[in-house]
């Protein structure tokens, strides 16, 4: 059985306890792999290499880093069909999605962050012939790197990218669910040169090696995306120790409907951002809202394509809807649905185990994406995040009443807003608390662009020179003249 080792200083290195956690395939719920279930010893060391890496990695000329994260670029994509195998194989997702999403935005970020870094400019704030101000922007030292198992190497990457093009060095901790790309993306960076230390990973549970890096006095910054209790753990660990900190959480998403959408597009692109990645993906809009008049239309069409989706083997390429992460997940998600019952709501489809999946998958964590009508918008099932493939849809009557429902959640992570009148597009995206609104569209991202949330959605912003302002220190020089 192969193991998962950690990645310290340039060379994969055992636990220093030993212990091992079960890496699972969840469409079979066969164990894949053995992953290395690391404390706050094997952090240690991970800071400690990246420690001493750091002076020369951040004297290092950027158009020599920029150079090596091209070639690590060249390195993913010349193993893009094995990376997007393993994604697959153990996070459950169809492997069509896997090369279509996860390993083609792996590649991206590192060219992105590595051409981004040749192009950085920073201010000068002259002082009526007094003085001269101008800001350098450093690197902040040893970041900590963690990532969650929705979409292990897409993630995993967009902290990697641009902590180590902005100079710094870093220790990532990737979801014990998913490490099998973070495995193989550690002996790319080997085979990439990138010096030893620069990138470390650090394998195994939250609450031991997650927790070791969060609490580190080394480890100046993190940068964390997962579950928003988990968010509050980090702060908890990291505000006393001044850490810089950005956090990427949950999501409850909105998606509007109004009654002049493009229904068609609406409705295609709405069971993609309802089910795609099985509901899993944070930006995933959970909560439908259709304006009344086009309620009942819109809902045939959207609950008989829903029926359509093909659910199953994760391997299929023409899979569109591959396993839940685990069983322990699906329970999760499962119990919303009885939820949602207990509250009044009706699940028009799905909900179910697939009847008749291929017996290799029968102890898979497969549910048909679920639509649910009925709900009260302040009840749990409209108000928790599920992360699953349920969507649930409630017709309102005016736009005020629109962005009131949008509005009734505790986060704010993006929305979506169908309508082709071009005003209320604007007005309704600006109404809407949250960091991301898409009108008439869904997931389509330009690596420029802020990203992150508001309310208990996130704390700060990444993307673009928001990510590269994060992973280094403003320093204010002034020079009397
Ligand atoms: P999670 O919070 O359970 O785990 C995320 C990561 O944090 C894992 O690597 C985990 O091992 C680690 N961790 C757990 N406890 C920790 C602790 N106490 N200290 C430090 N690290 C700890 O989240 P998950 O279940 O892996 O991922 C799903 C969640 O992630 C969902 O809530 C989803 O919305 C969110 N998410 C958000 C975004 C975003 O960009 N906002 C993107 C993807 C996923």
């Amino acid at each position: 059985m192969k193991r998962v080792l950690n990645f310290i200083g340039g060379e994969l290195r055992p636990p220093s306890a030993g212990g091992y956690l079960p890496d699972v395939d969840p469409a079979t719920g066969e164990e894949i792999a053995r992953v290395a279930d690391s404390d706050a010893s094997d952090v240690d060391a991970a800071v400690a290499a990246a420690s001493r890496a750091f002076p020369a990695w951040r004297k290092t000329a950027a158009e020599e880093r920029s150079r090596l994260l091209m070639r690590l670029a060249d390195l993913v994509e010349e193993n893009f069909d094995e990376l997007a195998l393993l994604e697959s194989q153990d996070s459950g997702k169809p492997v069509a999605l896997a090369r279509r999403l996860d390993v083609p935005r792996a590649i991206r970020n590192f060219r992105f962050f590595a051409t981004a870094i040749l192009h950085a400019e920073t201010r000068c704030h002259p002082m009526d012939g007094e003085a001269l101000n101008y800001t350098l922007r450093q690197p902040v030292g040893v970041a900590g790197l963690i990532s969650p198992w929705n979409l292990p190497l897409y993630l995993l990457t967009w902290k990697i990218a641009p902590a180590v093009a902005a100079g710094n060095c870093c220790v990532a901790k990737p979801s014990e669910l998913t490490p099998l790309t973070a495995d193989r993306l550690a002996e790319l960076v080997r085979e990439a040169e990138i010096p030893p230390g620069v990138v470390n990973v650090v394998h195994g549970r939250g609450a031991a090696a997650g927790r070791a890096l969060t609490s580190h006095p080394g480890v100046p910054l993190i940068s964390f995306t997962g579950g928003t209790k988990t968010g509050a753990d980090v702060m908890a660990a990291a505000g006393p120790l001044f850490k810089k900190v950005s956090l990427e959480l949950g999501g409850k998403n909105p998606n509007i409907v109004f009654a002049d959408a493009d229904l068609e597009a609406a409705v295609a692109t709405s069971i993609s951002s309802s089910f795609a990645n099985q509901g899993e993906i944070c930006l995933c809009g959970s909560r439908i809202f259709v304006e009344r008049t086009i309620y009942d239309e819109f809902l045939d069409r959207f609950v008989e394509k829903t029926k359509n989706l093909r659910v199953g083997d994760p391997r299929d390429p023409a899979t569109e809807v591959g396993a839940l992460i685990s069983e322990a997940h699906l329970r999760k998600v499962a119990g919303y649905l009885d939820l949602a019952k207990e509250e009044g709501g009706r699940i028009l489809c799905g909900g179910r185990r697939p009847p008749e999946l291929p017996g290799r998958l029968a102890g898979g964590a497969f549910l048909e994406p679920a639509v649910v009508v009925g709900l009260e918008c302040s009840g749990r099932v409209m108000q928790e995040e599920i992360f699953g493939p349920v969507v649930t849809v409630t017709p309102f009557d005016s736009p005020d009443e629109a962005v009131a429902y949008a509005n009734g959640s505790r986060y704010g992570l993006s929305a979506s807003v169908w309508t082709r009148d071009l005003a209320k597009a604007h007005r309704v995206a600006a109404a809407i608390d949250c960091g991301t609104v898409w009108v008439n569209t869904w997931l389509l991202r330009d690596l420029r662009v802020p990203f992150g949330g508001m309310k208990e959605s996130g704390v700060g912003r990444e993307g673009g020179f928001d990510s590269l302002d994060f992973f280094t220190e403003a320093k204010n020089v002034c020079i009397k003249l």
